[in-house]
């Protein structure tokens, strides 16, 4: 019989946090409660990927609409109505939230809906005063969007913000150059919003593929964003109901709404973590080991709370591996190599392994590259271009690198993200035959290097 009330503790109901205590709960038989302070699913499900996808596929019907008329379909005026859709995705959201809670409870996790802090290294306090121990404490708290340091930056909103707005403005000044700027500047583009971005760097998506950054940029100016790279704020003021904005490229303009994308933060703060002595990085992050132990033995952490790569699937996998570790005695590390990832650009965006640029600067490469037309919105008159990478060792002939802009390219990359973990050579590639019509199919006839580096 433990001492403790629980095995574990989870402070966090999001992607990891769910997972970890319902397989903890569920597969390892533990004693397993969770905190939540706001809703259940967190980033991802009530402020994140699920609704953002959600925007993204409604922002898509209008291009199709056009695209459609080109293929001969006769079809009336066709305009957005936020109104109509915004309260459908709310109820999808409530629906989703209402399985993460039901998958809690089906797997016996004691649910407590609200905040959780460290009271010391087996002992979490909640908001009511009660106090629960635990032989572990589990911290999936995740992170939030930040403003940069501006005066006035309260009267511009945050991504968490968007999902909530009653209705949308007429024009929109978007902030940063990451995935969260450049997938909005899209959705809201694409939903008859005056879209305009300013990034302070030369070039959005920083970090990524230079090549596909650029083909990223160009197309989403194409489809309607009014983007400034070397831009970024000097002031802003409220006018009447919008926004007055000076920038660093000379230009004063009042928006209806500025949206900062200008980087998220670990929500680890005033939880009590570095008086029981779990140490912080310079950015709030929870430090852990390969196994997501803090320095607490008792006290673990998982997903964006800890910033090593904040995707969903990612956290998923930390949470898994840390009760394999935990509760199955078997030392389990997340596997953070070649991590397939999807931006939602207008036109997506699908990435694994190493860009061109890092790729050279490891060891000798050769880049194979297309970038053409493709057939469907070629027919209907449109000049969008797709761009199909890959990055070959010289040496190894293994695949480093597969870099995609194109519609669906998040689906893609899943499926070549498989072969290049399973560490594919360029001749493996070569010997496949190609699926006839696609695009994909460049992936496999490209026979030719584009360059060696
Ligand atoms: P990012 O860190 O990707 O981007 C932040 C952007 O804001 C950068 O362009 C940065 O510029 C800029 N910025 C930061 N501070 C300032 C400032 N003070 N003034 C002006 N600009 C500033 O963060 P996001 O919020 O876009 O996304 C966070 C994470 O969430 C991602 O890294 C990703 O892991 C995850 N995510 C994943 C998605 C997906 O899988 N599709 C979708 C959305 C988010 P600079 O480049 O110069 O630093």
């Amino acid at each position: 019989m433990s001492d403790f009330d629980y095995d574990l503790f989870v402070i966090g109901g999001g992607s990891g946090g769910v997972r970890a205590a319902r397989v903890a709960a569920g597969e390892a038989k533990a004693k397993v409660a969770l905190a939540e302070e706001s809703r259940y699913g967190g980033t991802c499900v009530i402020r994140g990927c699920v609704p953002k996808k959600l925007m993204v596929f409604a922002s898509g019907y209008g291009p199709a609409v056009e695209e459609a008329r080109d293929y001969g379909w006769q079809i009336g005026d066709a305009r957005f109505d936020w109104g109509a859709f915004h309260p459908k995705m709310q109820t999808e959201l409530d629906r989703l939230e209402g399985i993460y809670q039901r998958l809690l409870d089906g797997s016996g996790v004691e649910r407590f809906d609200q905040r959780a802090v460290i009271a010391d290294a087996h002992t979490v306090a909640l908001a009511d005063g009660t106090r629960k121990t635990a032989k572990h404490i589990l911290i999936a708290t995740g992170g939030r969007p930040v403003r940069p340091e501006l005066e006035n930056a309260d009267l511009g909103i945050v991504s968490d913000d968007i999902f909530d707005l009653d209705t949308l403005p007429k024009s929109i000044l978007i902030v940063g150059g990451g995935y969260i700027a450049c997938e909005f500047a899209g959705v809201l583009a694409g939903m008859g919003v005056e879209t305009t971005q300013y990034y302070r760097g030369a070039q959005i998506l920083r970090g990524f593929d230079d090549e596909a950054r650029g083909l990223i940029a160009e197309e989403m100016q194409a489809n309607g964003v009014d983007l400034h790279c070397g831009s970024d704020l000097i002031s802003m003021e409220k006018d009447g109901e919008g926004i007055r904005v000076k920038a660093t490229n000379g230009t004063e303009r009042v928006f209806g709404q500025v949206l900062f994308a200008t980087g998220r933060r670990p929500n680890s703060d005033n939880m009590g973590l570095e008086e029981v002595g779990v140490k912080l990085g310079r950015r709030g992050e929870i430090e852990v080991d390969d196994y997501s132990q803090t320095a607490v033995p008792s006290i673990y952490a998982i997903g964006d709370v800890t910033d090593r790569m904040n995707l969903t699937p990612v956290a998923i996998r930390e949470g898994m591996a840390f009760v394999e570790t935990v509760f199955h005695g078997n030392p389990t590390k997340p596997d953070h190599e070649l991590i397939p990832t999807a931006v939602f650009t207008q036109p997506e965006f699908g990435t694994v392994g190493l860009t061109e640029e890092e790729a050279r600067d490891q060891e000798p490469i050769e880049v194979y590259a297309t970038s053409f037309k493709p057939m469907q919105t070629a027919f209907a008159g449109r000049s969008a271009r797709v761009l199909m990478k890959l990055i070959v060792s010289q040496e190894s002939r293994r695949v480093l690198g597969c870099h995609i802009v194109a519609p669906q390219a998040g689906e893609m990359i899943q499926m070549a993200g498989i072969a290049v973990k399973m560490g594919a050579t360029k001749e493996d590639f070569d010997r496949t035959v190609a699926v006839h019509p696609t695009m994909s199919e460049e992936m496999v006839t490209m026979r030719t290097p584009t360059r060696k580096a």
